[in-house]
């Protein structure tokens, strides 16, 4: 255990702009149809901010709008809508919304100070999966982090594991991202996110399964450098088993929400329940915004200025255990 043994999580919600998607990645059930979608209007998002008032981080998790198509523009003027309105709100925005083109992104990194995009993974078992999410190649993906990389935003990437990946598979993945890191220094969480079948009820994380993302989380740890955080989402795993992989390498816990819209069967734990276990283990729970501070010195100054005071503003709610 490191001397100071801390992890952090993320006080967030999570606002969907639309569930409508152009890929058809082989495990999702997220997705709904793009003539079917029904796009998140701003009285709906505020809503919905104001059922989660501590949160600081909203995490908007969009399905995507093949780029150079019809709706592009209104897709991404809406992103940007719920960024400012997150702003607006007092809160910080983190959109993860597939591929964006450079102006794209350079545009929502104004109003973003730290956006997201999974790696995912590389390997035969994702061929099929992916065969139908042109934005899911390998290549795509890696030029969205360098590009990220060279706009000098704050990144969040990471792996899904357990797809039936290999271990070599997932150590060239985990090369790429050091490179990554070594080249922009822009990455600052990697999420290992084990996959986890869909369905009306949780299902638990075997002993197996746990050992193995174990030695993952103990690879990555050696392979990125260490101001790179790794992060796993608690309510994937059993909560009593937890402390075992922040010994092996976690030190963040994400954002966490009421619930997970990607994973709805899987609730999250209560913060106070999380809270109890960890404190347990010896191990101390501390807010986060979406950026984590190592990066502040990255963001344009009014922005840095806003994460300042919304982190203060964290802190303090914290030690009054009003989070
Ligand atoms: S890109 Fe995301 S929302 Fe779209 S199909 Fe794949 S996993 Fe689902």
């Amino acid at each position: 255990m490191p001397a100071e043994a801390v992890v952090t999580w993320s006080p967030s919600v999570t606002l969907v702009p639309t569930r409508g998607c152009f890929n058809r990645c082989g495990y999702c059930s997220f997705r709904v149809s793009p003539a079917l979608a029904v796009p998140l209007t701003a009285e709906e998002a505020l809503r919905q901010l104001r059922k989660r008032p501590a949160a600081a981080e909203v995490l908007l998790l969009s399905g995507e709008e093949a780029p150079g198509s019809a709706g592009r523009a209104a897709w991404f003027s809406r992103l940007l809508q719920l960024s400012q309105l997150a702003l607006d709100q007092g809160r910080l925005p983190h959109t993860n919304a597939g591929p964006l083109s450079c102006q794209e992104m350079a545009r929502l990194g104004r109003s973003n100070p730290s956006m997201g995009l999974m790696l995912e993974g590389l390997g035969p078992a994702y061929e099929p999966l992916h065969a139908r999410a042109p934005s899911k190649r390998l290549e795509v993906r890696l030029a969205q982090l360098e590009q990220a990389g060279r706009l000098g935003i704050p990144f969040t990437t990471g792996l899904l594991l357990g797809v039936g990946e290999s271990r070599a598979e997932r150590i060239r993945a985990l090369e790429l991202l050091r490179d990554l890191q070594l080249r922009w220094g822009h990455l600052q969480e990697v999420i290992l996110q084990p996959w986890r079948p869909d369905g009306d009820s949780a299902v638990v994380l075997s002993e197996s399964e746990q050992g193995d993302l174990l030695e993952l989380i103990a690879d990555a740890r050696s392979l990125l450098p260490q101001e790179v955080h790794l992060q796993t989402p608690p309510n994937l795993w059993p909560l009593a088993s937890l402390p075992s992989a922040l010994a092996a390498g976690i030190d963040d816990l994400g954002g966490i929400d009421l619930e997970d819209v990607i994973n709805p069967a899987y609730p999250q734990p209560a913060i106070s329940q999380l809270r109890a276990v960890l404190e347990a283990s010896g191990w101390q729970l501390k807010p986060r915004t979406c950026t984590h501070q190592h990066w502040w010195r990255r963001l344009p100054p009014a922005l840095r200025e806003r994460v300042e005071r919304i982190d203060e503003t964290l802190q303090q709610r914290w030690t009054t255990a009003a989070c």
